[in-house]
């Protein structure tokens, strides 16, 4: 059944006559359901106590595992919540132990918080880092992915929908030569979780982190990790605490075995349930016509944008997402954003170094981000490029 997102759209404050939201991949705008769930819970906790709350509220937190495992086609007990995307991605990045000469593959588009750990154990243990390059449409040479990988590559780690170019990356492609090789996957996938459909099986990621403010619709200052069994039989986690680990006598401990292994106790539990929220709400509607709205409203703004000669379009690749990312007259994207969030217009200026490999490559020192969601309309769409011409 086809949900109606005229309805989904009312359930969202955010979406108000004179206000015109198009920052989903910063953070996106809340649904009714999550704020009322955020709210209860704080208010919970003022009557309660924090322990209190958190115990006559388990049930539901619980559910955060299960919700989890039916967005990603995983199990529960793969599954951590975490205070955000980059701690979730760090908690196994940073649980491998490399020796000097062990190989990281990763790709041109990369975000820069992956790509500074990855320079950090280079420095530290002498890692090499194998960047794959791009063809000219920005997509991903899947052939020169597949001869990079040698007997000392220790971890293929991409971003599935970089920060700023609108492209999907195409991940299961790159599952199967990881799994050919028998090489460990990390998909770092912020934007793409709550975007368009994340199945960890038909990728073969072993490991996988996304956050949940972004495309989920959740509060901020929460994040999700998957770690297949495998993986978690594999790695200790680099930090371990109460929670992740019981403490057995004088001398020992033993690790958790599950995806809680990579929690810490202490956890932001009002985020939890707002996200617990949020997820429920994106398993209901569906993410395949979650994905399929996105990608409309996307191509609708695309087609638009081309129609205005000041604004070149800068997205790269076949196979497009809801991140529009283009420059106007080759402005500073920053004077850009403030001077449409003046006209009540909420875009993102990205700077070239969220991914600089890629931005240097083509030449961009910075770039207007115009991201979509379910909830964006024709009139958002047209308040935007309206806006746009005005510009001086
Ligand atoms: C936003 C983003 C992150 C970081 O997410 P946080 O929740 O802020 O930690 C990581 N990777 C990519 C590709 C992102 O877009």
């Amino acid at each position: 059944m086809k949900p109606d997102f005229e309805i989904l759209r009312r359930n969202t404050p955010g979406c108000r006559p004179g206000y015109t939201h198009l920052n989903a991949a910063g953070a996106s705008l809340p649904d009714q359901s999550v704020i009322e769930a955020v709210l209860a819970y704080n208010k919970l906790e003022a009557q309660l106590g924090g322990y209190e709350a958190a115990r006559e509220t388990s049930e539901t937190l619980e559910r955060f595992y299960p919700a989890v495992a039916e967005l990603l086609n995983c199990e529960a007990n793969e599954v951590a919540f975490l205070e955000n995307a980059t701690r979730a991605w760090q908690a196994v990045f940073y649980s491998f132990s490399f020796q000097p000469g062990d190989r990281i593959v990763t790709c041109e588009t990369e975000y820069a918080s992956n790509f500074i750990a990855y320079l950090q154990r280079k420095r530290r243990e002498g890692v090499i880092i194998d960047v794959i390059p791009a063809q000219d449409d920005g997509d991903i040479d899947l052939s020169a992915l597949d001869a990079a990988i040698t007997d000392r590559t220790r971890l293929i780690s991409m971003s599935h929908i970089p920060t700023s170019s609108g492209i999907v990356l195409p991940a299961e492609e790159v599952g199967a030569i990881a799994k050919k090789h028998g090489v460990p996957f990390l998909l770092d996938a912020c934007q793409s979780v709550g975007q368009i459909p994340v199945d960890v099986k038909a990728i073969g990621c072993d490991m996988l982190s996304a956050t949940g403010r972004k495309y989920l619709r959740a509060p901020r200052a929460t994040g999700l990790l998957f770690v297949n069994r495998a993986m978690q039989k594999k790695l200790e986690p680099f930090v371990l605490d109460l929670h992740s680990a019981k403490w057995i006598d004088d001398d020992s401990y033993e690790v958790r075995e599950d995806g809680r292994q990579f929690e810490n106790w202490e956890q932001n539990i009002v985020g939890k349930r707002g996200m617990v929220q949020a997820i429920e709400n994106a398993n209901t509607i569906g993410l395949e016509v979650i994905h399929q709205k996105i990608r409309e409203q996307a191509n609708t703004l695309r087609a638009m944008l081309t129609d205005i000669r000041k604004i070149t379009l800068l997205d790269l690749g076949k196979n497009k997402c809801g991140i529009v990312t283009f420059s106007v007259n080759g402005q500073d994207a920053i004077k850009v954003r403030d001077a449409l969030y003046q006209r009540g217009i909420a875009t993102a200026s990205i700077a070239g170094w969220n991914s600089l490999i890629d931005t240097r490559r083509r030449n961009i020192p910075s770039l207007v981000r115009a991201s979509v969601h379910y909830y964006t309309n024709d009139q958002d769409l047209l308040a935007l490029t309206d806006a746009l011409q005005d510009l001086r």
